[in-house]
């Protein structure tokens, strides 16, 4: 039974969902969503305030900062109120209004800045209202998620040992690509293991990370409009670009068989079957891929039929009847 006095010190890491049979695909689904924070985030969140703390960049009277779509922003904002720090969220007319709520539910502060970059996301003017803040000299700290090596060790030193001890003989990992704190953690992990372990990222149609043109994209977390300064495609062995009328129609296949997932598990999930299908056609290699958060964030957005139709048309003709 396990006992907590702070929220980050419970979080289930040998969650696994046989997607055989669920939508027949040869895949094991790491869930990452039970915990307080509700996703993969809160390992993140939690190492990158420990490091500011330890090396001293952060102190009781400082004001955390960061530019987030939602997870880590809710993960920021739990760590924050469980330390009795200030946190202000930056984030963009994009981030679902319910993760706003639960941020200010735990007491942060949420800035939505609605400025476009070059590549027509909102990335750059996020940033750039972080930095005008931290310029401001009045205790902001920017923990700078795109950037700061404590995102990928979270998951060097949490999510990928997690992973090897229950599937030692694991032969592919698909992961998703936001900040690629994730990825790029358990990508380093496998390979400085010297585990033969194949890493697929998996990224939105219209995200530049990997290389890909610009292009709007309404599915969040997953994607960027500028690449990440942790991307080193060298540790990555593959990547997928999904659609995401793809990660639509996955997140509800889902749905229909009593799984609830967030949207980039749609996206993941279909990237990983598609792959495997065609690079491991009629087999059944043993693979894994994570699930960053749960669905009930989303009922106002993929899961709702006026979104749906605003953003992607009919959506009888995505779904089917
Ligand atoms: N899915 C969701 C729902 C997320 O919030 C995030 C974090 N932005 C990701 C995937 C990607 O994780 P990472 O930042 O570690 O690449």
């Amino acid at each position: 039974m396990p006992i907590i006095t702070s929220p980050q010190e419970f979080n289930v890491d040998d969650l696994y969902v046989d997607l055989r049979h669920v939508i027949e695909s040869p895949l094991y689904l790491k869930c990452e969503g039970f915990n307080f924070a509700g996703s993969v985030k809160l390992k993140a969140a939690a190492a990158m305030v420990e490091a500011a703390e330890r090396d001293g960049a952060l102190t009781p009277d400082s004001i955390i900062v960061e530019s987030s779509s939602g997870n880590l922003g809710i993960a920021l904002s739990l760590i924050a109120a469980s330390r009795g720090l200030r946190f202000v969220c930056v984030t963009d007319p994009r981030c679902n209004p319910a993760s706003m709520r639960v941020m200010r539910a735990l007491g942060a502060e949420v800035r939505v800045v609605s400025d476009r970059d070059a590549n027509g996301g909102y990335l750059g003017g996020r940033i750039d209202y972080v930095r005008n803040l931290c310029a401001s000299g009045d205790g902001y700290v920017w923990l700078n998620q795109y950037a700061n090596r404590n995102n990928w060790l979270a998951h060097y030193r949490g999510t990928a040992p997690a992973i090897d001890r229950e599937f030692p003989d694991l032969e592919v990992l698909f992961v998703g690509a936001g900040t690629t704190g994730t990825l790029m953690g358990c990508a380093r992990y496998f390979r400085e293991h010297r585990r033969p372990v194949t890493v697929v990222a998996v990224d939105a149609v219209g995200s530049v990370t990997f290389g890909g043109l610009p292009e709007r994209r309404m599915v969040p977390g997953l994607g960027t409009s500028s690449k990440p300064d942790m991307v080193d495609e060298s540790f990555i062995d593959d990547v997928v670009h999904v659609p995401e009328t793809d990660t639509i129609r996955t997140v509800h296949a889902l749905a229909s068989r009593g799984f609830l997932f967030g949207g980039s598990t749609g996206t993941v999930v279909s990237g990983a079957a598609r792959w495997l299908e065609a690079k491991y056609p009629g087999e059944d290699p043993v693979a894994v891929a994570i699930a960053p958060d749960l669905g009930e964030r989303y009922l106002d957005s993929i899961y709702e039929e006026n979104w749906l139709r605003e953003h992607f048309g009919d959506p009888a003709a995505i779904l089917g009847d």
